[in-house]
């Protein structure tokens, strides 16, 4: 796995940068950057109690076995103390208490989230969109997400898949929604792909096609920009009701998706007003 660290350093770094030049989400990058050092020092334990040979799965499993459990439970402690001293009060309060209910509780919680979202069967079909879909707390979700989000990741890389033949809109390896789209330079034009709300798998997707219905009518699909972020796009659906922010690579070269879509926040809340639901939600909920 060449050039892990680097990812998550990129994005550490860039949680930093983008702290000192938007005020408006500056709290949260540097909540982000602290959770993101966790998590990287989590998948680097992984990849070195795991190795790089054996294990291999084409799908991310469905469910933790007592080997994943083991491991997991040993950080999820130390997860809750980081979340319990660096969190908004609400959601640190929370942490504390979970802390002290013990690794009974841990148990249920992590099983809950390593499944919760997910289409895990044939990944045929897309996953449910919101209505139909079991609200979470929505701490329980944040904690058991975030923690687990780079053991799934390492699944991912070490999964080394090729492209799927049809470019589906659920991940191809663990059947979770997008997280954002991606615009990458393609001849003169752009490609779009979907990054992974859960293992960050990035995926070549349609680039005029809603991966929350399906629908391509492009009277249907609406792209919105701002001068403020002129390298963010809500793209929206009036079909569904759902948006996507898809980052432009070839506006901005450095801009990772997954955290330039927590600086623009003042997009997701105009986007919310605007009666659009996220396809799937980021590190803060929005
Ligand atoms: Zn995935
Ligand atoms: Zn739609």
């Amino acid at each position: 796995m060449p050039r892990v660290k680097d990812k998550w350093d990129r994005r550490i770094e860039r949680a930093r940068e983008l702290a000192g030049t938007c005020p408006f989400s500056a709290q949260i990058l540097r909540f982000y950057a602290k959770v993101t050092e966790f998590q990287k020092g989590c998948y680097l334990r992984f990849a070195s109690a795991c190795g790089s040979e054996s294990g291999r799965v084409a799908r991310l499993p469905g469910t933790l076995d007592a080997v994943d459990l083991e491991l997991l439970i040993t950080l999820f402690g130390a997860f809750l103390t980081l979340i319990g001293e660096a969190a908004p009060a609400a959601l640190a309060e929370f942490a504390g208490s979970l802390r002290a209910q013990g690794s009974g509780a841990w148990l249920v919680l992590l099983r809950e989230s390593w499944s919760a979202g997910r289409q895990i069967d044939d990944g045929a079909t897309p996953p449910p969109s919101g209505s139909g879909e079991v609200e979470r707390d929505p701490f329980a979700e944040f904690c058991g997400r975030t923690f687990l989000q780079p053991y799934a990741e390492f699944l991912s890389d070490r999964a080394g898949l090729p492209e799927p033949p049809v470019r589906p809109p659920a991940c191809p390896y663990c059947g979770s929604r997008p997280l954002t789209g991606v615009l990458r330079q393609e001849g003169d034009g752009a490609r779009r792909s979907l990054v992974c709300s859960l293992c960050r798998r990035e995926w070549d997707y349609l680039r005029i096609a809603c991966p929350a219905c399906d629908e391509r009518d492009e009277k249907k699909l609406f792209v919105y920009t701002t001068e403020r972020f002129p390298h963010v796009r809500v793209e929206t659906c009036d079909t569904c009701r759902a948006y996507l922010k898809t980052v432009d690579l070839t506006r901005d070269g450095r801009a990772v998706p997954e955290v330039d879509d927590l600086a623009s926040i003042p997009l997701s809340l105009w986007a919310a007003e605007n009666g659009y639901r996220k396809i799937s939600r980021n590190f803060v909920g929005l």
